[in-house]
C-alpha cells in the first residue's frame, strides 16, 4: 500500500480534506481549510509541504512612485521660493 497523508492546515493545524500520496506533486496549490476558512498557496513534493508567501504588489507600486514625486515637488517649492526671493533683492 502506498504512503498517504492528510495535508494539515498551516494556519490552524487541522486536517484539511486534501490527501497526498508519496508521489504527489503540487505546485502553487490553493489549499483551502474548511475549519478556519483560509486559503494558503502551497507546494507539495514527496509529502513535504512548503507554504508560498506572495508579496503584496499593490503596496510596492505606490511606495515606489509616490514618495519620490512628493519629495521632488516639495524641494522644487522650497528652492523655487528662495530663488524668487533672491531675484527680488
Ligand atoms: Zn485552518
Amino acid at each position: 500500500m502506498e504512503n498517504q497523508e492528510w495535508i494539515l492546515c498551516p494556519v490552524c493545524k487541522n486536517k484539511t480534506r486534501i490527501r497526498i500520496r508519496e508521489d504527489t506533486v503540487l505546485s502553487r496549490f490553493p489549499l483551502f481549510c474548511p475549519k478556519c476558512r483560509q486559503e494558503t498557496l502551497i507546494n507539495v513534493e514527496q509529502l513535504k509541504i512548503s507554504i508560498i508567501k506572495e508579496p503584496d504588489a499593490k503596496t510596492q507600486m505606490t511606495d515606489n512612485s509616490l514618495p519620490k514625486r512628493t519629495i521632488g515637488s516639495f524641494l522644487f517649492y522650497c528652492f523655487g521660493e528662495k530663488i524668487q526671493e533672491k531675484l527680488k533683492m
